[in-house]
């Protein structure tokens, strides 16, 4: 075999000179589409290639279409960055090639991620007793606690639903926020709930679930299996459900609360915001992001249970061997993959970087910058949608047409890259600060170009 050093060194060094550019590359920049298509298109070749060569074609290839999106000035989606010594555990872990199925496949793997897992819980207040599944995103870590649920609260009605299905199984309800993420729905149907069965709950003036309205909506339903859905981090307002009431009361109606707390989980980590996220350690089941707000590299959610065996016994494909065997289940028992990559090398390595006071600091860092976008968005007369509670700022332009045109133009004069969305039928531009390198002169060279372009 040959020495693949020159080979692996180059593609770090590539890795590194691109981190270093993102400062100054242009965000979003616009794109022949065409050419990128024709650049990674034509046949299949026969013949076997240097793997130097295909490195070199890949990378002159990709370059016209990478987003900046790592970078300081990208207020996307909820979009992260990538913590350096995260990325270098990637690399790293890409050069192992670990299975993180289990504990036989990849010792290493496993251990990382019961380390990190313990961190994450502490980090963001979940029982240390809550079993971790490291999954792919926040809608897979949605479906595996949705999953947990399906299982307990028909255990509770006497059906087996892994043997059994849903056909013929007891009627389940799920109450969920008007303002959920749209990944819950997915998640219902994955599960064979489908969409429909959803009950919705009408959300408060900042995009919480209203209480009260929850309240009615249990009561308004006959009583048996109930899963309820909370939120922590509105996608578009960063408004967080109460979740101390709320899991009061779904527990005295005998429901499971699963909390979607992608981003706004991380509220628990720093003692500013933790408030927003007070009672959540109330939960039955957790759905978080690592690449979202903690700047892990793509692909990196977590999905936490309060109940470690009833997790297992929805997931785990030997769970009628593992359940009653009293092991702690680990790897791939907790998520819906068998083979898996080992995403805790990578969580592990930014949260050993960060350290519990650097993760509270991002997250402070970021919400005072999302202040200030609005602050200073506002003091230029346009009109803030939201109360900025987290990361999250929703600003108009004037009309929906106007607010577009100015999000496209922001978009293609590259300074900075924020999206479009619709809230409560109108349309606002959407910030997200959510990046770990993101400085007061980035949010000001941003709102300067805003404030540029839209005039
Ligand atoms: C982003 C997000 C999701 C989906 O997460 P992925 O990581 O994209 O799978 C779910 N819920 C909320 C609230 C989100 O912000």
């Amino acid at each position: 075999m040959e020495d693949p050093s020159r080979l692996f060194r180059a593609a770090a060094d590539h890795a590194a000179d691109y981190r270093r550019s993102l400062p100054d590359r242009p965000v979003g920049a616009p794109l022949d589409d065409a050419a990128l298509v024709d650049a990674f298109a034509g046949p299949l070749p026969s013949a076997p290639s240097p793997p130097e060569q295909v490195l070199a074609d890949l990378l002159a290839a990709a370059e016209p279409g990478l987003v900046a999106s790592a970078g300081p000035r990208y207020f996307g989606f909820v979009v992260g960055g990538a913590l350096p010594a995260a990325t270098a555990a990637d690399i790293v872990a890409a050069g192992w090639d670990q299975l993180a199925t289990n504990a036989v496949t990849s010792p290493a793997a496993v251990a990382a991620e019961a380390a990190a897992g313990a961190w994450l819980k502490q980090l963001l207040g979940i029982p240390a007793w809550a079993s971790v599944g490291f999954v792919t995103g926040c809608q897979a870590a949605n479906t595996v606690g949705l999953a947990a649920a399906r299982h307990r609260v028909l255990a509770d009605a006497g059906w087996d639903v892994e043997r059994r299905g849903l056909l013929g199984a007891p009627r389940i309800r799920v109450i969920a926020g008007d303002e959920r993420h749209a990944t819950i729905d997915r998640s219902l149907r994955l599960l064979g709930l489908g969409t429909d069965v959803v009950e919705p709950v009408p959300a408060d003036p900042n995009g919480a679930i209203d209480l009260a309205g929850l309240r009615e909506v249990l009561r308004a339903g006959s009583p048996g299996p109930t899963i309820v859905c909370l939120q922590s981090g509105n996608v578009n307002t960063g408004a967080c459900d109460q979740l101390r009431e709320a899991c009061e009361l779904v527990h005295r109606h005998g429901g499971w609360v699963h909390v979607d707390g992608a981003f706004g989980l991380w509220a628990g980590a720093s003692p500013a915001t933790r408030h927003l996220v007070d009672g959540l350690d109330l939960a039955d089941s957790w759905a978080c992001d690592g690449h979202k707000w903690l700047n892990i590299p793509y692909d990196s959610a977590f999905a936490f249970c309060a109940h470690p065996d009833v997790h297992a016994a929805a997931m785990s494909y030997t769970a009628a061997y593992l359940v009653g065997s009293g092991g702690v289940p680990v790897g791939a028992e907790l998520t819906a993959e068998s083979s898996r990559r080992a995403r805790g090398f990578a969580v592990w390595a930014g949260l050993r970087e960060l350290g519990s006071d650097g993760v509270a600091a991002l997250v402070d860092r970021c919400c005072a910058l999302a202040r200030r976008f609005a602050e200073s968005l506002t003091s230029a007369g346009f009109e803030v949608a939201n109360e900025v509670v987290l990361n999250q700022v929703l600003v108009s332009f004037g009309d929906d047409a106007r607010t577009d045109q100015v999000v496209a133009a922001v978009q293609a004069d590259g300074t900075c890259w924020a999206g479009g969305t619709t809230w409560r039928g109108r349309r606002f531009m959407r910030i997200s600060v959510s990046n770990a390198t993101t400085t007061e002169e980035d949010v000001d060279r941003s709102v300067a170009a805003i404030v540029r372009v839209a005039a």
